[in-house]
């Protein structure tokens, strides 16, 4: 891998078989598949000083390795994702847990067997707990908005309080809205769970960190031959897309485009902005071995933040006398505030809306939306993954 700053001049395009813009997971997944896979040589664009998008970790001032946008835990059902990822990395025995500060109190989320006890007292906890296995069994995932439903006193009653000392201001301050005004599959994410499994991601097959971070994954996931990556370039200074064509550096390209930003900044905007929440993430490094008990720490009844994330807590890094915390503040996204689209507000309306920015690229047969950005998708690392993974076996069957 060649990695350069800004693009060369006489850059020529013509020269890659594949250009890949972003080089985040989504791009850097079809960039090694067809490089491997192919024998493509593949250009990747990368508008941000660094690899790795959203997953970039680096050392900070303190010695201390943080996640630039956001805490970062790998997870996954999918067997193939995780082969595919092991190439590149071995990984931790990490398990994430994350626990609700309510009114003072830290309970286990997602909200489980002991939190129950914890909200409850032991003895009605426990009943509490008994009405919900015999409800829905046992380890089993259930979402907020399906127990709030269920027609029982009790069930209502474990409803109405998870609901308003987990859900309602969490939602609120990440959102600006209720939980039953969001789509239902984001609250979903995190379910009641009816067991005494403690972890954030409860029953998962594969989950853990990168022994030496993301960053490092990401430099031996680009690394091959056939792959030069240019970062600083933001590619709407050379990728012009129309309906009917793709142009590179003010030519016809016949390549492979992968395009993992953005659809609607491609077409200036010219539709409408797709709305997305942002965040403001406020680092700050302690004198102290440890700050609090867990990886990331929910404020569900209180502050303004969402959560607090302690590094350290995650990575296993043994940095005695200093911790580096940080605090995320959820606010919306306008384009032209250089902020970062974090996370797409999954309404009907803006998902209209991305869809009629995608038809404007349906007739490129060379041009691929993937990712988090470019298919407008709530998607975790591995379901990135996943969807690179598709594309590159159907652009593999194409080229073979
Ligand atoms: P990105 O990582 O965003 O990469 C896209 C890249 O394209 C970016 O680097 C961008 O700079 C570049 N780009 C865009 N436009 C242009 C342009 N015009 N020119 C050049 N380059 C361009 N997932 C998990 O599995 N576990 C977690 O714990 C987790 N935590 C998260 C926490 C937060 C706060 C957030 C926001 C996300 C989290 N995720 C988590 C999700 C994870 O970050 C994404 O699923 C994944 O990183 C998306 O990869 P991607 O390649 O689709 O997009
Ligand atoms: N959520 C909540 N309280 C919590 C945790 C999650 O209300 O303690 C809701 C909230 O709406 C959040 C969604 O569930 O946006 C998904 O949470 P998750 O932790 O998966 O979000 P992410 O890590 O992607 O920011």
């Amino acid at each position: 891998m060649a990695i350069a700053s800004g693009l060369p001049a006489g850059f020529n395009a013509d020269s890659y078989d594949m250009i890949v813009v972003g080089a985040g997971y989504a791009g850097s997944v079809c960039a090694r598949r067809l490089a491997e896979a192919c024998g493509f040589h593949v250009a990747v664009i990368e508008r941000r000083d660094h690899i790795a998008g959203n997953a970039y970790d680096y050392v900070d001032d303190a010695g201390i390795l943080v996640h630039k946008y956001g805490p970062h835990i790998y997870h996954t059902q999918s067997d193939r994702v995780h082969q595919f990822l092991s190439r590149f990395t071995e990984w931790t025995n990490y398990q994430h847990k994350v626990l609700a500060n309510i009114h003072g109190t830290l309970m286990p989320v997602p909200f489980n067997h002991k939190s129950l006890k914890l909200a409850f007292g032991e003895e009605r906890g426990e009943a509490l707990y008994r009405k919900l296995v015999e409800t829905f069994g046992e380890n089993k995932k259930v979402p907020i908005l399906e127990l709030r439903e269920k027609n029982d006193p009790d069930l209502q009653e474990v409803a109405d309080y998870v609901y308003e000392n987990v859900f309602l201001h969490y939602t609120m301050k990440q959102w600006g809205t209720t939980p039953d005004q969001v789509d239902p599959s984001v609250t979903g994410r995190v379910p009641v769970f009816v067991g005494d499994d403690e972890r954030y991601f409860p029953l998962v097959a594969h989950q853990g960190m990168p022994a030496e971070g993301y960053t490092k994954l990401f430099e031996r996931l680009l690394d091959h031959d056939l792959i030069d990556v240019f970062l600083g370039v933001d590619v709407r200074d050379i990728l012009m897309v129309d309906e009917d064509y793709a142009k590179v550096c003010g030519k016809p390209y016949g390549g492979e485009i992968v395009y993992t930003g953005p659809l609607d900044e491609l077409f200036g905007l010219d539709l409408g902005a797709l709305p997305y929440r942002t965040l403001d993430m406020q680092f700050e490094t302690l004198d102290v071995d440890q700050f609090q008990p867990v990886g990331t720490v929910n404020y569900t009844t209180s502050e303004d933040f969402t959560r607090i994330t302690e590094f350290k807590n995650m990575t296993g890094q043994v940095v005695p006398g200093k911790t580096t915390i940080m605090r995320e503040y959820s606010k919306a996204y306008t384009p032209e505030s250089g902020q970062t689209p974090y996370y797409a507000i999954l309404e009907d309306e803006n998902k209209q809306l991305y869809q009629r920015y995608l038809a404007r690229v349906s007739r490129l047969t060379n041009f691929h939306p993937v990712g988090r950005l470019a298919e407008y998708r709530y998607y975790d690392m591995d379901g990135v993954v996943a969807s690179a993974l598709d594309l590159s076996d159907e652009l593999v069957a194409a080229h073979n």
